[in-house]
């Protein structure tokens, strides 16, 4: 009989058993005086002693502002040290962290604030293109009237306080060293007590998922579910105290505050923030100046950094590890980054954040070719299996929807039953909604999402295999398919091309090329060559939105 399916991570390995705080400080107390946390772009080095100072400093002033266990603690900022010193300190006192995503406007925030019933919330003054004072002002407009730390406002009733991380803000909103000029008002001991009433089954965190119909969902994770996540992550890649890692990836979303801030504190590595956001020459710099020994990065990251101009100015010979995730990552930019950039133990890991997020991870151990083609075997302590549409278990070899099961699962969807009782099911698996595939040896492969599958005059296409295909031309950059409505074959395929700098080919070149290469049905009917994708701030690619463009483009009867 074919072998099903199903896999455990090794079973041996303990999970952590603390909560996050604790985690921290027994590392404090380990390493007091190696390097912690750089911030590039702020001009901050601590040491973990340091680090432990500034993060008591916050925890207390937040006692003293009155947060309590289990109260919302919003964050709205890019990266930088004050979102990892909230992280660990809003740990420490146990409010639970709500992740702000920072390209959210208006709306968005306030569905974020009310949906989590922030009661607190700490903002950066302006990003990019919004000013966060501004936007805030005019969804709480008792801000600036009242006492700042006693608002009232009626459309967020459960919110009390905004605290700015600008030095001098508007009236109403608390400055950031004001308060932390409160954490004398509450002693060390306090502190402790607080942090020994905690357990790690508590919420300690809401993310909201990208979503991409619908209202976006705020999986709620525990100390258990993100501080074993993170540990196992920074276990498969090795960590220790002499780690030194490059963090491009937002801190508002699992990549930077579980993978990176709790991977590297349960290891003692040093977190090395390069930019704000996402900067390709800056994060090369930061690998060259720092002598980074690993990297992080989403693949269209990854994909930029091989493909600046400057990158031969930088030595990143000190590279050793890092992974890339979080999307497809295409086989030709693993390899590039093996041999380029000196990631010989760069590893691919597969997760979502309703997982904490890591459920799969390619080992140092494994040989090229599987940690180049495959997002690896299940993470210790975990359950994976692949299911067909009735829920029965497919045989190895065969495609079908993955799912997770074990400490990672998150507790739920934030006052959201209905949608936790659609992801997970009775038995604690969670259902992802990614398709894969898992041969004998339990290496699996993503083939996309299930909503993503084409089926084209009922051929299944994968965008994957067709991505990976378009990805040996050496004119490509990089490339997404999707399909759109036709109404002769049910769905058309098109190819969204991106080419390398100072290459060019037509689209009648490259359907020859593909004509000539793969079977007829695969071949896009339509190419569109563009600079960019549309994405998401945590370098996913919308392929909704790419499939609204492609259709509005082809009105007109030419999908038919
Ligand atoms: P998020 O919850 O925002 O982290 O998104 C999770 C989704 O990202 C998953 O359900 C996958 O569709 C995708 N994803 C994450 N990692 C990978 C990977 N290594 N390969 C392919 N897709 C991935």
């Amino acid at each position: 009989m074919t072998q099903p399916s199903y896999t455990q991570g090794q079973q041996d390995k303990p999970l952590l058993s603390q909560c996050i705080g604790d985690a921290f400080d027994s590392t404090v107390a380990r390493f007091p005086e190696r390097e912690a946390l750089v911030v590039r772009h702020q001009g901050l080095r601590y040491t973990w002693r340091q680090l432990a100072a500034a993060v008591d400093q916050h925890a207390r002033a937040l006692i003293a502002l009155g947060v309590q266990v289990g109260d919302r603690l919003g964050i709205w900022a890019p990266n930088c040290a004050e979102w990892c010193i909230t992280q660990f300190a809003s740990a420490k006192v146990g409010a639970i962290l709500v992740n702000i995503n920072p390209a959210y406007r208006s709306s968005e925030l306030d569905y974020a604030l009310s949906q989590s019933g922030c009661r607190w919330v700490i903002c950066a003054d302006s990003f990019k293109t919004s000013d966060y004072h501004a936007m805030l002002v005019s969804l709480v407009p008792g801000l600036g009237k009242g006492l700042p730390g006693e608002l009232s406002c009626e459309r967020l009733p459960e919110l009390r306080g905004v605290v700015s991380l600008a030095a001098h803000p508007p009236g109403g909103f608390i400055a950031w060293p004001d308060l932390q000029a409160k954490a004398v008002a509450t002693s060390p001991e306090t502190l402790a007590a607080r942090q020994a009433q905690l357990r790690p089954s508590d919420p300690i965190n809401i993310q909201y998922t990208s979503g991409t119909t619908g209202f976006p969902k705020g999986a709620t994770l525990s100390h258990h579910n993100i501080l074993n996540n993170g540990y196992m992550v920074g276990e498969s890649l090795g960590l220790n105290e002499h780690d030194r890692m490059v963090v491009p990836v937002p801190l508002y979303h699992c990549f930077g505050m579980v993978m990176a801030n709790l991977g590297c504190m349960t290891h003692a590595s040093t977190l090395i923030y390069p930019s704000d956001a996402f900067d390709p020459l800056a994060t090369l710099r930061a690998v060259a100046e720092e002598k980074a020994t690993a990297l992080y990065g989403v693949p269209t990251m990854f994909i930029a950094e091989l493909d600046h101009p400057q990158r031969g100015e930088f030595d990143l010979s000190s590279l050793r590890t890092g992974i890339m995730a979080g999307a497809t990552c295409p086989i030709e930019v693993m390899r590039r980054v093996i041999d380029e950039m000196h990631m010989a133990q760069v590893q691919i890991a597969y997760g979502m954040t309703e997982t904490s997020p890591v459920s799969l991870q390619t080992g140092a151990d494994d040989d090229l070719e599987r940690r180049v083609t495959s997002v690896g075997r299940t993470q210790p302590q975990l359950e994976s299996k692949i299911i067909d549409a009735q829920g029965n278990t497919v045989a190895c070899g065969e495609i079908g929807e993955l799912c997770t099961r074990g400490y990672s699962v998150m507790l739920g969807y934030w006052n959201n039953p209905k949608a936790t009782a659609e992801s997970i099911d009775g038995d604690g698996w969670m259902h992802t909604g990614d398709l894969a595939v898992m041969d004998e040896a339990g290496y699996v492969r993503i083939v996309g999402r299930s909503k993503d599958m084409i089926i084209r005059g009922g051929e299944n296409i994968y965008p994957r295999e067709l991505e990976e295909f378009f990805f040996t031309h050496p004119a490509v950059a990089d490339v997404q398919v999707i399909g759109i409505p036709c109404s002769r074959y049910g769905e058309e395929i098109v190819a969204w091309v991106r080419l390398h700098p100072g290459h060019s080919v037509g689209e009648d070149a490259l359907r020859e090329w593909a004509r000539a290469r793969i079977a007829h049905f695969k071949v896009p009917r339509y190419f569109r060559f563009v600079d960019e994708f549309p994405m998401t701030v945590t370098g996913k690619v919308q392929k909704f939105r790419m499939r609204e463009i492609s259709i509005e483009g082809l009105v007109g009867g030419k999908s038919g």
